[in-house]
């Protein structure tokens, strides 16, 4: 056991994980550190390939067993440590105490089971005073849904991108979970879904009072929605502070890179600007800052790790661009 904050709900601490390949292992994070206070949204952002998805899978200890392993780190939740639990254990957390919502809603459902008998699972493996079916039917409802009959008779492939995942919404929440992952949750959606499901989640997590980790590549996405947030290049985390200023004012060059590359309302004048390059793949980062191949200010420093700083209050940044303290001092 460990004591945490009382406002503090998970805390993960330089958690770094790994995946063996032809006897091989390759770390696929390193170092991750953040935490995630209750009753607030958390963004996490990044390009595909940074890391998020992983980190979150292996916080639910949902990656195959035969294929991934924890390097180092702890991910405390409530005093226990999520990493230490037993299977049986941390089956009584999954669904119920922590839940996931997936990009793909089509690939995360059954396609041979109808909604119903997917919707009544939860309830097989955790405890529930009440009624399964009454839940059911209440969410359902609440996600959106004005006849739920209909949809518990269907199949998934029955229902469109926008219904799967309200039902993924509402299957996410039957148990009344304290955190809820969702990753790229719109991502396959149409746009005018999207917003629907994002305003849907933001107001489920102010009535139940959730903790959200938000995973999305949209910087723009966080500052709506997200009260902190942490930016994720090549399996680590290199800058985060609270959602809105790290909008308005990215420190470090890849954050810059993710908004510059976001479509601007004023269109013309501020055409979308990619990053040069894609994340390399894990195994082969560059020496020193991760980012510096793509980095446009890279310098002679970079070649070397650059250490955790704080440019401005609450705002961390592991970045040459600004030194650290101590090294200041020596100048
Ligand atoms: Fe760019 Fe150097 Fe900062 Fe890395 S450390 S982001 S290469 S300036």
């Amino acid at each position: 056991m460990r004591e945490t904050s009382s406002d503090v709900l998970l805390r993960v601490e330089n958690l770094s994980l790994g995946f063996r390949s032809n006897g091989r292992v390759t770390a696929v994070t390193e170092g991750v550190n953040f935490e995630i206070r209750r009753g607030e949204v958390f963004g996490l952002v990044g390009e595909s390939g940074c890391g998020k998805t992983v980190t979150c899978l292996g916080l639910l200890r949902l990656l195959p067993v035969a294929g991934s392993t924890v390097l180092s780190g702890h991910a405390w939740y409530q005093g226990r440590d999520l990493l230490k639990l037993s299977t049986e254990e941390m089956r009584g957390i999954r669904g119920s105490e922590i839940a996931m919502i997936f990009q793909e809603p089509s690939a995360a459902l059954n396609p041979l089971l109808t909604i119903r008998n997917q919707l009544l699972l939860p309830f097989k493996h955790h405890p529930y005073d009440g009624s399964p079916e009454k839940r059911i039917d209440d969410l359902l409802r609440r996600v959106g849904f004005s006849d739920p009959e209909r949809v518990l008779r269907s199949y998934p492939h029955e229902l469109s991108g926008g219904m799967l995942q309200r039902v993924m919404i509402a299957h996410a929440l039957l148990l009344g979970p304290k955190l809820l992952l969702a990753d790229e949750p719109t991502t396959a959606l149409d746009v005018t879904v999207q917003a629907q499901i994002l305003e849907l989640l933001a107001e489920l997590q102010r009535e139940m009072g959730m903790s959200v980790v938000m995973i999305t590549h949209n910087l723009n996405l966080v500052a709506q929605y997200a009260n902190r947030a942490a930016v994720m290049y090549a399996g680590r985390i290199i800058e985060e502070g609270n959602a809105t200023r790290l909008l308005e004012d990215p420190k470090h060059p890849y954050s810059r890179g993710l908004l510059d590359a976001l479509p601007k309302l004023d269109g013309a004048t501020h055409a979308p600007k990619p990053i040069p390059g894609s994340v390399p793949p894990a195994g082969h980062y560059p020496s020193g800052c991760r980012f510096r191949d793509r980095c446009p200010q890279a310098f002679d420093a970079c070649k070397t790790d650059p250490t955790w700083t704080e440019p401005q209050a609450g705002r961390h940044v592991a970045c040459h661009l600004y030194p650290h303290p101590s090294l200041m001092e020596v100048r």
